[in-house]
């Protein structure tokens, strides 16, 4: 049965005005989500999201690097950053969140990401190891850098060494860029002929209810009916706030959800569901 995750890449200081709000409609929801955090902007805003997030029992804690630093060269989104960089992007984060909430990180989103994780990026995969990372969530595009990034079933890192650590794909849009959130104009992302042309709108979208139109409905439909493991959309919360202050996307989302009988997790749940051998 597909399980759906709520998850939010938390990553600039205007992210936390969003927070306040998907914190209120999660508990409304009684939903679980990941909160992959920059330890930076947790830094910045240590004791408003303590306050918000620390031992609530609906979410998990993951890591998004210490700066926001690309840990991949990217075709638009930057180059990657210098190597030496590397432990305190992927090392020092998790021991700062760790630190702040009281509770132990097992997963890591990278800026970004990749259109194959991080098969490409053997300083990476080792440096998680050695943090003792569990899982990625690091396959956020589609063939060929392009979006929205289709749905990928989990799979592990064996095949470069690492055998006992996860990559949990999420898909669909990087929402901003579908919003024009970023403000840098026009980006060479589409894919021809398009995977699923449903998800392609002729414009930037304008609404809440387009996005679940385009985006959200479109990925949890097709994972269900292709019989996924599980569905991750790439959320941001600044760029939740900017374009639908009160969440109503949110709100659409979790309804459906609830409405079709979708169990939901977290990114760990998930992983402990793999591990427990219920989903393969
Ligand atoms: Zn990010």
């Amino acid at each position: 049965m597909t399980s759906y995750i709520a998850a939010y890449d938390t990553e600039s200081p205007g992210c936390l005005a969003g927070v306040r709000e998907i914190v209120a409609k999660h508990e409304k929801f009684e939903m679980p989500a990941t909160f992959f955090l920059v330890a930076r902007t947790l830094e910045a805003d240590r004791p408003e999201y303590v306050a918000l997030l620390k031992d609530h029992p609906l979410f998990e804690m993951a890591c998004h690097s210490y700066t926001h630093m690309v840990l991949r060269d990217t075709p638009e989104f930057g180059k990657a950053g210098p190597l030496e960089l590397f432990p305190r992007e992927i090392v020092d984060s998790k021991k700062f969140i760790e630190d702040t909430f009281g509770r132990e990180v097992v997963g890591f989103r990278p800026p970004v990401s990749s259109d194959d994780g991080l098969k490409a990026v053997p300083e990476a995969l080792r440096l998680l190891q050695v943090a003792g990372y569990r899982y990625v969530s690091s396959l956020a595009w589609g063939p060929h850098f392009t979006l929205p990034a289709l749905l990928v079933s989990p799979f592990t890192y064996a095949e470069q060494g690492y055998p006992e650590l996860w990559e949990l794909p999420p898909c669909g849009w990087h929402e901003n860029l579908l919003k024009g959130n970023n403000r840098c104009g026009p980006v060479r992302i589409g894919l021809f002929p398009p995977a699923m042309p449903e998800t392609i709108p002729n414009d930037y979208i304008k609404t809440p209810e387009e996005e679940f139109q385009y985006n959200n409905k479109p990925f949890v439909d097709k994972a269900v009916a292709d019989r996924m493991t599980h569905v991750s959309l790439i959320w941001h919360p600044w760029s939740l706030h900017r374009f639908d202050p009160e969440m109503r996307m949110l709100e659409m989302t979790f309804s459906y959800i609830r409405e079709r009988g979708i169990p939901a997790v977290t990114f760990v749940g998930l992983l402990q569901q793999l591990l427990d051998g219920k989903e393969r």
